[in-house]
């Protein structure tokens, strides 16, 4: 997908978030991605948000895609946009159906096809619901 190749090469919001209220790392060891989410979010609202780290494409694409997505919306609208993405990968949904909530994250059915992938599609944002449930502890996907 072209869309995941441009972003795994071209990070949006590739950066700390200086004054972030959240912060978490995320780390999946199958594929050896790590990533670091900074989040500003006041009044319920993400109002900022970053991420720095290594890992492959389809990681950072995804984690570049989550930080697009999400600027700006309620905190409580990211759960269940990471609930729709999930099931989309998991292939729990059609792609119609969680269409309204993920817009351009759609671009990641593919991934469903090769399920260690997954884990690289989804780890950006298990690292952002740490974040800002206020773990400290490291995530990991395993
Ligand atoms: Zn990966």
């Amino acid at each position: 997908q072209e869309v995941i190749l441009d972003h795994g090469k071209a990070p949006r919001n590739f950066r700390r978030v200086e004054d972030a209220s959240h912060h978490a790392v995320g780390h999946n060891p199958l594929c050896g991605d790590r990533i670091t989410i900074y989040v500003k979010a006041g009044a319920g609202v993400i109002e900022e948000i970053g991420f720095q780290g290594a890992g492959c494409a389809i990681s950072t694409a995804s984690a570049s895609m989550m930080t697009e997505a999400l600027k700006g919306k309620p905190v409580g609208e990211c759960r269940e946009i990471f609930e729709a993405f999930h099931a989309l990968l998991t292939g729990e949904r059609d792609v119609e159906e969680s269409a309204p909530l993920l817009g351009k994250l759609q671009v990641f059915s593919g991934v469903r096809e090769f399920p260690i992938r997954v884990k690289c599609a989804t780890l950006a944002w298990h690292t952002l619901n740490s974040a800002l449930a206020g773990e400290s502890e490291a995530v990991t996907t395993e």
